[in-house]
């Protein structure tokens, strides 16, 4: 039946896409889920709480409205799970050079001994890519953003003549972004830790889910862009959709309190406000890129940064949340809360509200999502109960953050808003950061693009590529046109 599905799948897109790359990345999920992982059908009755979803490609979950969602499993249910601690289990970190793929680094080389480094992948950032091959000695190197040329002599290259020391000869040296999706697919992996930044991402981490892997997902985007399809595809090959997202991971924690999604009144996402919470409104449009990536409780890239100071970072998480937790947006708050220490909360509907609590520090999450469902000692700082600390938080104001309401609206439409949403905040942020506009006009420009698409509330996966171009190419209208 999964067979049938998946093919099915791949025929339906073939018919609507004739032969674009993401018919190959189709043609992937197929073979990884006949060949590479068998014909398994678990449907996550003790892992994730994906809710009930169609078949059928581009069809909207059904969201959170019976038990059957996401029946939280309890701790004793655990035993007999087949991710034991006695198990080794291969860990590809794909993004590694980014602020994801370092904590996770550092988490795997502080964690337990049963997680083996089997890739590590980088867009372009070499000098500290060599390095990570030199420091953790991965079984495979994947470069994904080099030109034919450059990617021909650094495959050729190893590390005794690039840095004249000893190489630690054990890293086969791989360039080329289709290489790295059909491994993430493949035998040699079992947990892929999806640090991607931005849509690039996506790719991957559908091949995972299709695949039947455990996916760590820190990568947003694809659920923003993509959820119905990445959440069919992990709900039909029966991967293990585990996020990395503080905030997620905070909730997906704080719902194993519960029994069932009927339980669940809301979820509470907690928001920084960014570097600039405490500007007088008509102060922001003056805010300075040093200003946007000041943050003052995480240390983040760029991009997530400037998301963070005009909230769409929060933005894309309401969206991020709905897919995740099958909710709809009237069941999804946000809070400022300045500490960053309660991650988010669950609100269930005798009153209760469970959160979950840390320093911010994004080794937790990544530790969490690779030991799930055990609890294990991780390298991330604990909080000190001997020192006073105060926690506060207030609703956050949306008309300091326009964009916010955007995630609510996109969380509400679905369909191709979240490609369109996502592709001119990642287009109108790069222009915020080459000074092109101001900060304050990254909403209005995903305002203005978001209103004039072609809406679909059921897109294949060539629409939504589309859309992404399309949106990035009105932005660049909107520059010319100012
Ligand atoms: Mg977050």
């Amino acid at each position: 039946m999964v067979l049938a599905c998946v093919l099915g799948l791949e025929i339906e897109l073939e018919r609507e896409c004739g032969s674009s790359r993401w018919l190959n990345v189709l043609r992937n999920y197929a073979l990884a889920a006949t060949i590479g992982q068998g014909l398994r059908l678990r449907f996550l009755k003790e892992v994730h709480k994906i809710p009930r979803v169609s078949v059928e490609a581009g069809t909207v979950c059904d969201g959170c409205n019976d038990s059957a969602g996401f029946t939280s499993p309890g701790l004793d249910s655990q035993s007999g799970d087949d991710f034991s601690l006695s198990q080794i289990r291969n860990v590809a970190i794909l993004g590694s050079t980014g602020s994801i793929g370092r904590a996770a680094l550092d988490v795997l080389a502080q964690g337990h001994p049963r997680f083996r480094l089997a890739a590590i992948s980088c867009h372009t950032q070499l000098e500290l890519f060599e390095q990570q091959i030199m420091s953790f000695s991965p079984k495979r190197a994947f470069v994904t953003g080099l030109s034919e040329e450059a990617s021909r002599r650094w495959q050729d290259s190893n590390l005794s003549e690039t840095r004249g020391k000893p190489t630690s000869g054990s890293s086969q040296r791989i360039a080329g972004r289709d290489r790295l999706v059909e491994y993430v697919a493949g035998p040699e992996v079992d947990i892929v830790l999806a640090a991607i930044v931005g849509i690039a991402g996506l790719e991957t981490a559908l091949a995972a889910a299709g695949a039947g892997k455990r996916l760590a997902l820190a990568n947003k985007e694809s659920l923003v862009v993509a959820g119905s399809l990445l959440m069919n595809l992990a709900k039909l090959n029966g991967a293990e959709l585990l996020p990395v997202d503080s905030e997620h991971s905070a909730i997906f924690q704080c719902l194993q309190s519960g029994r069932a999604c009927s339980e669940v009144k809301r979820i509470v996402l907690t928001a920084s406000g960014g570097p600039l919470r405490d500007w007088p409104i008509e102060k922001l449009p003056s805010a300075t890129i040093e200003n946007a990536l000041s943050h003052p409780t995480w240390q983040m890239g760029r991009k997530i940064t400037v998301d963070s100071a005009t909230m769409m970072n929060k933005a894309l998480e309401v969206i991020e949340a709905k897919w995740l937790f099958g909710l709809e947006p009237e069941q999804i708050a946000v809070v400022v809360h300045p500490q960053s220490v309660i991650h988010s909360m669950v609100e269930f509907v005798d009153g209760s509200v469970i959160g979950q609590m840390s320093p911010p520090d994004m080794r937790l999450p990544i530790h969490y999502a690779l030991n799930y469902p055990e609890r294990t000692p991780s390298p991330s700082p604990t909080i000190d109960w001997s020192k006073p600390m105060q926690l506060d938080w207030r609703p956050a104001d949306l008309e300091r953050y326009p964009a916010l309401q955007l995630g609510f609206e996109v969380a509400a439409r679905g369909g191709t808003c979240g490609a369109v949403l996502n592709a001119a905040n990642e287009a109108a942020v790069e222009l915020f950061l080459q000074q092109k506009i101001k900060l304050t006009e990254i909403a209005t420009i995903c305002r203005d693009v978001l209103d004039h698409h072609h809406y679909s509330p059921s897109p294949s996966l060539s629409e939504l590529q589309e859309q992404d171009c399309w949106g990035r190419n009105e932005v660049q209208k909107w520059i010319q046109a100012k």
